[in-house]
């Protein structure tokens, strides 16, 4: 088996059942890419449109495509036809382009909205304050292009663990929050991704249900 074949057993060893695993294949080349699909994966994350449009005509039809990066209102159109999932909603006028053009194109894309609890001033997302009041306005419930399948988050960029798993009890409350409220008649709205390659293990402890790794599979991304 390749390296990156052997990465990805090695990490799926270690996720309870019920985890899904994205690999982050962005700045990789499609050939990385087939190797981790030899090896049996089947959802892959990137992170730029024009990227993802370039890669994926090139890989078989059976991988799920995820968006991860920030998504600019004005390449919705362009990445719909490839995703099943957009983690990265970060703000209500993205919804809402999301949702308009899902609708027009007559499919249902699925979207994770993105909570903010990182200490970074520049991460992008809702406060959990402003993610409730959303939900409680009632409008995710007239979105007719898009099913809200959960929430995406990133901890904090620093070492100390028991702030990173503070972070990441924090993103799973707000899910459970919109799970037990909002979205409760929504049994899909079932995914909180969290946990990246140096931090998944926390993630998993503290209500991870899908895991976004990319350089502990593909290696170190040359940007
Ligand atoms: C790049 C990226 C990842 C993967 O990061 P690694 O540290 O390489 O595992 C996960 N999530 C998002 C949103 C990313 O942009």
């Amino acid at each position: 088996m390749s390296t990156i074949g052997d990465h990805i057993a090695a990490i799926r060893a270690t996720l309870p059942e019920g985890v899904a695993l994205v690999a982050v294949s962005k700045f990789h080349p499609v050939e990385a890419l087939r190797e981790a699909y030899d090896a049996g994966q089947r959802i892959f994350g990137e992170s730029r449109a024009q990227e993802l449009t370039a890669k994926a005509p090139q890989l078989p039809d059976d991988i799920e495509w995820h968006f991860i990066g920030h998504l600019q209102t004005n390449k919705v159109r362009q990445i719909l036809p490839h995703v099943t999932l957009i983690h990265s909603i970060d703000s209500e006028r993205l919804l809402r382009a999301v949702d308009a053009e899902a609708t027009k194109t007559g499919r249902k894309v699925g979207v994770l909205l993105q909570v903010h609890v990182a200490r970074e001033e520049t991460k992008f997302g809702f406060t959990p304050d402003e993610l409730m009041e959303l939900a409680d306005s009632g409008m995710l419930a007239t979105l007719q292009g898009v099913e809200v399948r959960g929430v995406m988050g990133m901890a904090s960029n620093t070492d100390d663990e028991t702030r990173i798993a503070e972070d990441f009890a924090a993103i799973s409350r707000v899910f459970e929050r919109l799970r037990d409220g909002a979205m409760a008649a929504n049994p899909r709205f079932d995914i909180v991704s969290t946990g990246m390659s140096h931090d998944y293990p926390l993630a998993v402890a503290n209500g991870s249900t899908m895991v976004r790794v990319g350089t502990s599979i593909f290696g170190e991304r040359e940007y």
